[in-house]
């Protein structure tokens, strides 16, 4: 009885809050740049702090209250050692696998390169020291901002391991620098990690290579017909239109098209379902990519759509507007008339400008709402309701705004030199595509089934058996 009660009684001594302030010596292998700036940082925070290095000699770039020993004497004093050393140099390590045994290892390594070894630092640190916990960590976070104070992009610090205690100090240590962990898991995770410093906007290669591309059609097309045919045929020299006209007829071409790309990837997917009557089957790769970069194309469509309203604005300053408009109205004195006015196209600015400023302010709403601090407020449905009606609310305004402004020109042959359409005309084409097709896809009798196979329902049960006979040979 009395055992069992100083069992409990030691039990809830470890179940306790630790009440003490005082934090447990943490060990750091290299005295470089990031061992300096975390040992800084773990000062700070009230953890203790011994430096393994080749040179025992304390130089004034270590942190005051540090101090410097060998690698094995450091090694002693601490449970937990990280190791900020590169890579290619964790063979100085094995000699010190009997001092390194039992204990927490921190690997904090980038590489040069993505996928640059076989396997990961952090396994190869496993598979040098068995008898040693290696720990993923803080390899996401730069000596700079740590020493700086600016850790305001990158407060998170990914974590993996395969002993779940020696992760669990870790992220202890994490927390108590003013970082937030997050557990990603055993150390298979330990490459993705590594990996992740070395991506260069990975979701953003795709939006912006399109977008260049396109701009760059669009803008040469315009330049053809705007300036080249008007030089060859009326004999004017428009050339200054590459300025100001040329720009604010491709941007808002751009986000028409663009932000009807962020919907047509759902539209495919639709059809697809349809066709196969299963949800079960994997998307083709090109189509899983590009619902994976919606938002970026979303974003860089409402950047062209600001970009369209700052040049609409300016438009009253521009002297080739105020020469227009002067001749038009020296012209009307000299005749002695005043043109009536026409309240046909009255009416066609006045609901072009306003199509135009609504779309707009959904674009922005969209825009908001996909910033991560607004859309972790909103739950699944709310951001659903925004990204998708709302989303097609504004296609809908936009593209009748791009309608209305084409206007009576649709037909006029002045609208197609040198037999081309005007490039308002073509950006129409994406746009008006996915908002047939949606008003088709909403249709009962096309929604309902839709509905079904989205809820797991199976038209032909004969791709699931597909499905898990590949599965199963795979297994085999
Ligand atoms: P560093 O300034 O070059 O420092 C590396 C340290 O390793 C040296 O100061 C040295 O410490 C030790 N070292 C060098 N050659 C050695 C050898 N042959 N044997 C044993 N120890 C050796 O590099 P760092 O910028 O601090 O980076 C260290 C690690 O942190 C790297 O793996 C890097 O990928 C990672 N990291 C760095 C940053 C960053 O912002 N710098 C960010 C995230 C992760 P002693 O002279 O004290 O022995």
């Amino acid at each position: 009885m009395r055992k069992l009660m100083n069992k409990k009684s030691s039990n809830m001594i470890a179940l306790a809050p630790n009440t003490s302030n005082k934090r447990e010596t943490v060990c750091i292998f290299g005295t470089g740049d990031f061992g300096r700036a975390l040992g800084h940082k773990m000062i700070q925070s009230g953890y203790p702090v011994v430096y393994g290095s080749r040179s025992t000699q304390i130089s004034n770039l270590i942190p005051k209250g540090a101090e410097v020993m060998g690698h094995a004497e450091a090694a002693q004093k601490a449970a937990i050692i990280i190791i900020a050393i590169q890579r290619q140099h964790y063979n100085f390590l094995t000699p010190l696998a009997e001092v390194l045994r039992g204990k927490v290892l921190v690997d904090i390594s980038n590489n040069l390169k993505l996928n640059q070894y076989p396997e990961s630092n952090a396994e190869h640190l496993a598979q040098l020291l068995p008898g040693s916990k290696v720990v993923k960590a803080f390899n996401t976070v730069s000596a700079w901002a740590l020493q700086s104070g600016t850790l305001d992009a990158s407060r998170q610090v990914f974590v993996c391991g395969d002993d779940v205690e020696a992760k669990q100090m870790v992220m202890n240590i994490v927390r108590a620098l003013g970082l937030t962990p997050l557990d990603k898991g055993s150390l298979l995770a330990a490459q993705e990690i590594e990996n992740y410093p070395l991506q260069l906007f990975p979701m953003w290669k795709f939006p912006i290579f399109l977008s260049l591309g396109l701009t760059a059609f669009f803008f040469f097309y315009c330049v053809a017909l705007d300036i080249i045919y008007t030089y060859i045929y009326e004999n004017n020299n428009f050339s200054f239109f590459i300025a100001i006209t040329i720009p604010n007829r491709v941007c808002p071409v751009m986000a028409l098209i663009l932000l009807a790309l962020v919907y047509l990837p759902g539209i495919f997917a639709a059809i697809i379902q349809l066709y196969r009557g299963t949800k079960y089957r994997r998307f083709p790769d090109w189509l899983d990519k590009w619902m994976l970069c919606r938002k970026q194309l979303g974003l860089i469509a409402l950047a062209f759509a600001s970009l369209h309203v700052v040049f609409t604005l300016v438009t009253p300053l521009r002297a080739f507007v105020s020469w227009r408009t002067s001749k038009r109205i020296i012209s009307q004195v000299l005749n002695n008339k005043t043109e009536p006015l026409d309240h046909t196209n009255a009416w066609l600015s006045d609901s072009y400008l306003a199509l135009g400023i609504l779309g707009f302010f959904l674009f922005v709403l969209l825009g908001i709402t996909s910033l991560p601090s607004v859309s972790n407020n909103v739950n699944w449905r709310e951001f659903r309701f925004v990204q998708s009606k709302l989303g097609y609310l504004s296609l809908i305004l936009c593209t009748a705004h791009t309608l209305v402004y084409g206007g009576k020109w649709f037909l006029s042959p002045s609208a197609y030199k040198w037999y081309l359409p005007d490039i308002y005309i073509l950006s129409l084409i994406i746009p008006c595509a996915v908002l047939v097709v949606k008003f088709l896809l909403i249709f009962p009798c096309v929604d309902k089934p839709l509905t079904q196979i989205r809820q797991g329902w199976e038209r032909n049960p004969k791709y699931s058996e597909q499905s898990n006979y590949i599965i199963n040979k795979s297994a085999v």
